[in-house]
């Protein structure tokens, strides 16, 4: 097999969670354009047809499920309904995630739940509900969308929450690569810097000093730049990684 198609994900099913908009609609096309059906999740039905239209209009296979992944029945209801629409599922990209920005001593309880009830309580549920069909079928790839602000905090704006919960999915990542990879399941995390969508503003000029200037290339990333990253981690291009965060922050951790 050449290097090239060690990319493809021809036959492939990928589910994204979160993948009505922002980062994880861009990682469903790309996933898409490699060759994939997508599974399109979340709670947004409108934000979700304009992405199934889009990734259509490029002859991708794709369906959409309404579903929150922090309930339990949801996320098996996911499962349940990829398999009896596509046959199989080979990818999953637990993407969806929420953001608090407050001073740790104004961070109301209702906040830090909620935070960890989306960044880590469903990843977990996410990972373990498929991880017990990738195990069985000892195939398998997972994608965690964990942050730099797992290793670094972020500045002006205050998110302990948010922080705390990035490096718990990049631990989760590895603690699951270790005990999965006997069983033929491979589970990596992307980390990325600022990445221009609804949860990071990153055109606000309060923002402006120490998320672009202070950063070694002077600029946020896209999602485009961001995807391909994706599509390596969840096809067999990746196929002796795991346990693996890969940064992706135009060397925003360098400094
Ligand atoms: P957005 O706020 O733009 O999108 C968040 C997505 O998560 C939406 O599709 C939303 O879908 C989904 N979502 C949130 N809660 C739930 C839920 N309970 N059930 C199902 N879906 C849910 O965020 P981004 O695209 O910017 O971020 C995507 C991921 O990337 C997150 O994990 C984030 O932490 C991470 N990240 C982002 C960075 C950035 O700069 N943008 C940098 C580093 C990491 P819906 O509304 O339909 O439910």
């Amino acid at each position: 097999m050449g290097a090239l198609e060690r990319f493809s994900l021809a036959g492939r099913v990928a589910v994204v969670t979160g993948g009505t908009r922002g980062l994880g609609a861009g990682f469903a096309e790309a996933l898409g354009d490699a060759g994939a059906s997508v599974v399109l999740v979340g709670r947004d039905v409108d934000a979700a047809q304009g992405v199934l239209d889009t990734l259509r209009s490029k002859g991708i296979r794709t369906e959409f499920i309404a579903a929150d992944v922090t309930v339990a029945d949801d996320v098996q209801r996911v499962l349940d309904t990829t398999l009896s629409t596509f046959g199989q599922v080979d990818i999953l990209v637990n993407n969806a995630g929420a953001c608090v920005h407050a001073p740790a001593l104004d961070v109301t309880p209702e906040d830090w739940r909620a935070v960890m009830a989306v960044n880590v309580d469903a990843v977990w549920t996410c990972s373990q509900t498929f991880g017990r069909h990738f195990v069985a079928e000892r195939s398998g790839s997972i994608v965690n969308i964990g942050s730099m602000s797992g290793f670094i905090v972020n500045r002006p704006q205050w998110q302990p929450a948010y922080n705390a919960s990035k490096a718990a999915v990049h631990h989760l990542t590895r603690s699951l690569a270790a005990e999965w990879a006997p069983h033929g399941v491979r589970v990596n995390a992307l980390a990325p810097g600022y990445i221009k969508t609804d949860m990071s503003p990153v055109d606000d000029p309060q923002f402006r000093q120490h998320w672009i200037e202070d950063a070694p290339m002077q600029r946020y990333g896209t999602v485009e730049e961001l995807a391909p990253a994706v599509v390596f981690l969840a096809s067999d291009a990746s196929s002796f990684v795991t346990g693996s965060v890969l940064v992706a922050d135009g060397g925003y951790t360098a400094f």
